[in-house]
């Protein structure tokens, strides 16, 4: 990748934090970043695409212990969960064999797994060795007749934010518009009735990680609201190709793909909002900002009648629930995005929010935390394990809610913890997800393993009192 074409990803024009002049989502000084690589952001991005071979062109090391290395979940296809790589050694390197390997590795991928297209994500080794990996893509499509698409995300690039943007762009140059989506089946007519109007949307951003899109899928689908395609959870390669043809776009969450979103405007006249399926307020604003959008006065009537229905059902569901959870004292300590949607969820439950991370958040982001948590929220920067626990000293929180790299900080120091990012077993989005988050809340603070964990140990107590220690 030419640097003119890396300072062009690093200036999205729809991102708040290009307005920061320094500190950048995307761009960083060299060994500041904590977290992955271009690579390791562009394969995220687009890894949950199902039916798709995704090869891996480098050494193993970049590619290691890479089965089902992403939580999200399909319905259909499972080739996604199968890490490829071309395992690059030094032999390779010094015969000059990287673009022979790469031949190959697509050739077998093709002929083991029939996939409907073929991702390549290049590495820092090939980069630096100048393999020329659109050439390869192109001659191997050629050959075998099945798109194989170049991700050229070397590590050295940059930061993990700036590979999500690579593999936006790469969607948005080698698949997007390539395709028409199918007319709607009758079938799917004939359940939403007639003279009722189904409207084509995209979900950008959205990873159905541990199944949790399923919770509104039939919510879209009562609205009439069809899912051209959802970059990238439980997606397909053929509904990719297909997002031009989208009315609007949602932004999930996190703004990784904001400059598909962005593209998918300029260049196709299809809108785009931001938005969060985490709490009850957020998921049904969601909805409405799709009926705003779409401008169809009977799908605003529908949106609402459905959000007074779900909204009244998931409150009795949570009744029960609440009086256990009011009042509990909360550490979130999760990126961007997440938490201002989080602490609404949160919130929505009563709990109390006494601190949040915002060390990847854009100022809008902590804007909008301001806004719900008022202008005493303590805003945390620093992740490091001992700053989170004096935190959560300081603030008396009843439980830590955090990624999955935190979960042996809070164990060893004895406290609640719930996974909130990737790696998590369950899913909180939606209306449904939030009695889930309720149940694992509850389930969490309430474990009984907390006061043995922080009780004396049977040996010590025999010691203090003097009693030996064997019977
Ligand atoms: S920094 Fe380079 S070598 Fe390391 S994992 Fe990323 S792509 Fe591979």
């Amino acid at each position: 990748m030419k640097a003119s074409e890396v300072a062009a990803l690093l200036d999205e024009p729809a991102c708040a934090h290009n307005k920061k002049e320094k500190s950048g989502c995307a761009k960083t000084k060299p060994g500041a970043t904590a977290g992955g690589c271009s690579f390791d952001g562009a394969q995220i991005a687009l890894l949950p695409i199902a039916d798709v071979a995704h090869i891996v062109h480098g050494p193993i090391a970049c590619a290691g212990s890479s089965w089902d290395n992403r939580g999200t979940r399909s319905s259909g296809p499972t080739l996604y969960r199968i890490g490829m790589t071309t395992d690059l050694t030094e032999q390779d390197v010094i015969m000059g064999r990287g673009e022979k390997r790469l031949f190959h590795a697509i050739k077998q991928a093709i002929d083991d797994y029939s996939p409907k297209a073929v991702f390549i994500y290049n590495t820092c080794v090939p980069a630096l060795t100048g393999d020329d990996i659109d050439a390869v893509c192109k001659a191997a499509a050629e050959r075998w007749g099945v798109p194989v698409v170049p991700v050229d995300s070397a590590g050295f690039y940059g930061t993990k934010n700036l590979g999500n943007r690579i593999a936006g762009e790469a969607m948005f140059k080698h698949v997007i518009g390539t395709r028409e989506p199918e007319p709607v089946s009758a079938a799917t007519q004939a359940k939403l009735g007639a003279g009722v109007k189904s409207h084509d949307v995209n979900l950008i951003g959205e990873y159905n990680i541990a199944g949790e899109f399923w919770y509104l899928a039939p919510l879209f689908d009562e609205l009439g609201l069809r899912i051209l395609c959802t970059l990238s959870g439980d997606t397909r390669f053929h509904e990719v190709q297909t997002m031009h043809r989208a009315e609007v776009s949602m932004v999930v969450c996190a703004k990784a793909l904001l400059n598909v979103a962005r593209k998918l405007q300029d260049n196709f006249g299809v809108p785009f909002f931001e938005g969060s399926f985490y709490g009850i307020t957020d998921t049904s604003q969601a909805f409405r900002d799709f009926a705003r959008l779409i401008g169809d006065p009977d799908l605003t009537a529908r949106t609402e009648a459905l959000i007074a229905r779900e909204e009244a059902k998931i409150k009795a569901a949570l009744e029960p629930w609440r009086e256990r959870l009011q009042g509990k004292r909360v550490l979130l300590y999760t990126g961007g995005v997440k938490s201002w949607s989080v602490v609404s969820a949160l919130q929505d439950l009563g709990m109390n929010v006494v601190a949040t991370g915002t060390n990847k958040s854009t100022e809008e982001d902590k804007e909008r935390i301001r806004e719900i948590m008022g202008d005493d929220v303590k805003m945390i920067t620093d992740g490091s394990p001992k700053a989170l626990l004096g935190v959560y000293k300081e603030y008396q929180a009843d439980i830590l809610i955090a990624g999955g790299r935190n979960l042996y900080t809070a164990l060893k120091a004895r406290i609640p913890f719930l996974d909130i990012n990737q790696e998590r077993e369950f899913g909180y989005a939606g209306y449904d997800g939030m009695l889930e988050l309720v149940r694992q809340l509850a389930l969490t603070l309430e474990s009984p393993v907390w006061n043995k964990v922080r009780a004396p140990a049977p040996w010590a107590v025999q010691k203090a009192v003097g009693q030996p220690l064997v019977a």
